[in-house]
């Protein structure tokens, strides 16, 4: 229930997600003593430092209010009503600070009754280039030359770091980088056994015929997989404390642990007797994982690299291909379902690779699109559309009401600035296909997957260029 109690300025508020019926009563207390903000993301108290302003007052980016991004409907709003509520209730800036005194805003809308969770127009994959310092620091870890605690201090300062320069550019979800791993999917095997010790070395061709070795970083399962403690608990509990505003957590999809991991003749066949039963057991791990991101006030979690393979299976066998993709659209809809809510944003991401020299999946999306876009129970899909192999914007056509399309315009390979006109021109073309609200902008993948020299595409500047392009084209488009 809301507390009737209002406080005396400044206000301790605390922000969390209510029912609709709650967020209507709400809605209409007096906004200077309103004692609680009904609005993702939940579980943090801030204090407000300014009384909030209409967004239509500023050029910050609005919310869908036309009822694309909600999926029921409140039982207690006539067709008269909510013609009325709709017109009354816009998006709204709510200024804070955080525990540090520091400044942010973030954004709330009103929708048929209730408050529901923000549209991120602007977004960011996940991992951000690490900086020399923490890649040394993580080379002296497995040296055995510092310890474990010198390491944390290493991955809290760069995570400090990136935090402050997203506070600078305005983005409206935060990520601390994937700084802890070392490499994107790597948050899985850090916390779960049953896996080989060591990362394998494959031999991989670069486009001008050489082969380099190359450190992969998906083990092997071995053994019966059981976390061994929290998959990203150390990531969330740092931002949940530092991060300026809302925060996102990346995990790779269960599908994607049961397809690199499952091995025959490493993989012993007593315990996973086929891939199926592998992933059995990694989704029950990454549910449970989500379950507990959200008790830790995580406002956005992604799954990451689950259905790529999809797209070049259908191209050959494509009656097996619909099977196993609905295995693994049942497996992640298992993990979506258990925290699906207006407290969570949950989004999958469709990637095509970061490494220059061996970015895969090649083809357009149609096939992927037309099967996914419906069954998954997620709220955001983050595309890669920086090449012309993946082809156009008319699988959009597929996405249905309710869910976005984060389009990933901005190369995180390429160094070269893209055009903020030309990613406009592009945002137009692909809302031919679907609505404006159901679009956000972002890069085409993460920075750095791989914390490894050899991993990194593009220079620091760059990369820091490049998101607040993301972030302001969005302010223009969406405002
Ligand atoms: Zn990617």
């Amino acid at each position: 229930m809301v507390s009737q109690s209002a406080e005396e300025n400044p206000i301790e508020i605390k922000v969390r997600v209510g029912t609709p019926r709650e967020a209507s009563a709400a809605s209409r207390l007096p906004r200077q003593t309103a004692p609680e903000i009904l609005c993702a993301p939940p579980h943090r108290t801030h204090r407000l430092a300014s009384t909030p302003r209409e967004a239509s007052t500023d050029n910050t980016p609005g919310l869908d209010l036309t009822g694309a991004a909600s999926t029921s409907e409140p039982d207690d709003v006539s067709g008269t009503d909510k013609g009325q509520r709709a017109k009354k209730l816009q998006p709204t800036q709510w200024l804070y600070s955080n525990q540090n005194g520091t400044p942010f805003y973030t954004e709330c809308a009103s929708q048929k009754g209730g408050i529901v969770k923000p549209v991120y127009r602007s977004d960011q994959v996940g991992s951000l280039l690490r900086p020399p310092q923490l890649l040394d620091a993580r080379d002296a870890f497995k040296a055995g030359k510092i310890d474990r605690v010198a390491l944390r201090r290493a991955e809290d300062a760069a995570v400090t770091d990136v935090l402050a320069r997203q506070q600078r550019i305005a983005v409206p979800i935060f990520t601390d980088g994937e700084m802890r791993r070392d490499a994107w999917q790597t948050v899985f095997s850090q916390a779960v056994e049953g896996f080989v010790d060591q990362y394998p070395l494959t031999d991989i061709a670069r486009p001008d015929g050489t082969t380099v070795k190359v450190q992969m970083h998906t083990k092997a399962a071995r053994g019966k997989l059981r976390a061994v403690g929290r998959l990203a608990g150390t990531d969330a509990a740092f931002l949940r404390e530092h991060a300026p505003g809302p925060f996102k957590i990346t995990m790779p999809s269960p599908a994607y642990v049961a397809r690199g991991s499952f091995r025959p003749g490493i993989t012993d066949s007593a315990v996973y007797p086929d891939r199926e039963a592998l992933l059995r057991d990694a989704t029950d791990i990454v549910r449970k994982e989500m379950l507990a991101l959200v008790e830790d006030g995580c406002s956005y979690i992604q799954l990451d690299e689950g259905f790529t393979h999809h797209l070049t299976a259908a191209s050959k066998d494509a009656a097996a291909a619909e099977k196993d993709l609905a295995v693994d659209i049942a497996a992640e809809n298992a993990c979506h379902d258990a925290v699906r809510s207006d407290e969570v944003t949950v989004a999958v991401h469709v990637c095509r690779g970061s490494r220059v020299a061996w970015s895969h999946g090649p083809g357009k999306y149609d096939w992927l699109a037309e099967r996914l876009f419906d069954a998954l129970h997620c709220n955001r899909f983050l595309l890669e559309y920086d090449t012309d192999i993946v082809g156009g914007f008319e699988p959009l056509r597929f996405l249905p009401k309710g869910k976005v399309v984060v389009l990933g315009l901005v190369s995180s390979k390429e160094p070269r600035l893209e055009s903020g006109d030309q990613l406009k021109r592009r945002i137009d073309e692909a809302a031919k296909y679907c609505s404006l609200d159901q679009l956000a902008l972002t890069s085409q993948c993460g920075f750095q997957g791989a914390a490894q020299r050899d991993g990194a595409h593009i220079d620091y500047d760059s990369q820091w260029r490049k998101l607040e392009l993301i972030v302001e084209t969005a302010r223009d488009v969406w405002r």
